[in-house]
């Protein structure tokens, strides 16, 4: 069946036609592509059409689609069974390899997403300090829990309101929202509420806005004054973790927060998150202290082997191959007329615009023009993320051929942004 034979069945099954909103294409345009399957940095659509994808399933597969060495453990895995509800060995294995990836991980807690990751880490912060409140940044994504879908509120003093239907104002009103980049309003928040704050959660490379890199010195501050007044620092790692250095964000940045959340690569494709951090905080957490959460399918074996096959293979030499070959695409992406294209480790923002570091900078047009590049390059055979605030994601199966590929498609288009 075609992608539009799928799609015009799927519309009567989701809201949308999608399991996740950004899936449809409403920002884009266009009708969603249905992939088949995929192997390295290519998928083939229902059509019968093969696609350089530059989204990789938004950030877990930086070895690529279908990488040989995780199907086989995870082969391995399933043949031993596909939950157990109990502990096993599996478990064990990835939080040793993480715990030597990431050394302030003392303790941790598999869970099956990173919104699960980050809705348990703010409970555990939340019942360490005793306190009710949380901060959280403009322009920065923790997945769907209502405390987090929140934007600043009108007043002064900000008290956060709903950014989506269904979340109680209650609830929005204990989360405070400062924008990226504001050191000024930071200091004010903190001075104000420093001593009400359970938690201040960030995205260390905020990655869901676009790419907004921070300054230095702002993320500094804030681990400064969270010290200062006994909040709680989380980094939500759920896509810098494992991407940007072993250590993710936190060894890049050299700022150790105290507790940090994961996904994505840790599960190698399959459902896993993470929260972990100090041995302090994680021993409120049921059983040992008084904060609840549990899941049934959390360290399912079969994810843990997927995620311990994809970290072995996660070397220095391994990123720093990475981050070379990054640098040359985002090289590619800017030879086309007004295009910047920040980077990070292997995420790239392709931008018709420069210079933004927060959220309200991003322009209209610049977005209409990402629109624009995303229908011409599909029409080379090139897959970008369906939103121009989404980063473009590479791997280890982007390799000279893909490259090559992708200079021709961009070649191809650049008239047309002229
Ligand atoms: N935090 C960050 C930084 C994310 O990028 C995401 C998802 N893109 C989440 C949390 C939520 O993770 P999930 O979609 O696995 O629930």
């Amino acid at each position: 069946m075609s992608n539009d034979t799928l799609f015009a069945e799927a519309l009567t099954h989701f809201p949308g036609g999608v399991s996740s909103p950004v899936r449809a294409f409403r920002a884009v345009g266009g009708t969603p592509k249905f992939f088949r399957k995929a192997s390295g940095a290519w998928f083939e659509d229902e059509d019968g059409q093969r696609f350089l994808d530059l989204c990789m399933s938004w950030g877990p597969l930086i070895l690529g689609h279908a990488q040989p060495d995780i199907l086989a453990a995870v082969n391995e895995a399933m043949h031993e069974g596909l939950t157990f509800g109990a502990p096993s060995r599996r478990e064990l294995a990835l939080a040793r390899k993480i715990k030597a990836m990431v050394p302030f991980i003392e303790k941790m807690r598999f869970v099956s997403s990173g919104t699960e990751a980050v809705m348990s880490a703010l409970r555990a912060a939340r019942g360490f300090t005793g306190r009710d409140r949380i901060l959280k940044f403009d322009g920065c994504y923790h997945g769907h829990s209502d405390g987090l879908l929140v934007k600043a509120g009108s007043g002064l003093v900000t008290f956060g309101a709903p950014t989506s239907a269904g979340v109680p104002k209650g609830i929005a009103e204990l989360t405070s929202v400062v924008s990226l980049d504001d050191l000024e309003t930071l200091e004010r928040t903190f001075a104000e509420l420093g001593s009400e704050l359970a938690a201040a959660i960030i995205e260390p490379i905020p990655a869901n806005n676009g790419l907004l890199l921070q300054r230095p010195e702002f993320l500094q501050r804030l681990r400064e004054l969270c010290t200062k007044h006994g909040v709680i620092l989380i980094f939500d790692e759920v896509i810098s973790g494992f991407r940007v250095a072993p250590g993710g964000a936190a060894e890049r940045l050299g700022i150790t927060p105290d507790l940090a959340t994961y996904g994505k690569i840790i599960g190698g494709g399959m459902p896993v998150g993470l929260y972990g951090g100090r041995k302090d905080i994680m021993g409120v957490v049921a059983p040992d202290g008084p904060v609840y959460q549990a899941g049934t399918l959390s360290g399912n074996p079969v994810a843990m082997a997927a995620g311990l096959a994809t970290m072995e293979r996660l070397t220095p030499a391994f990123y720093a191959g990475l981050e070379a070959n990054a640098a040359k695409w985002a090289a590619a992406f800017e030879t086309l007329p007004g295009l910047h294209c920040p980077r990070y480790g292997s995420l790239l923002w392709p931008l018709f615009q420069d210079g933004v570091r927060r959220s309200d900078a991003v322009k209209g047009e610049a977005i209409s023009s990402f629109n624009r590049l995303h229908r011409a390059l599909l029409g080379q055979d090139v897959y970008l993320p369906p939103s121009g605030y989404e980063v473009a994601f590479l791997s280890g199966a982007h390799g000279d051929a893909e490259l090559d590929h992708f200079k021709q498609a961009v070649a191809a288009v650049a008239k047309a942004f002229a």
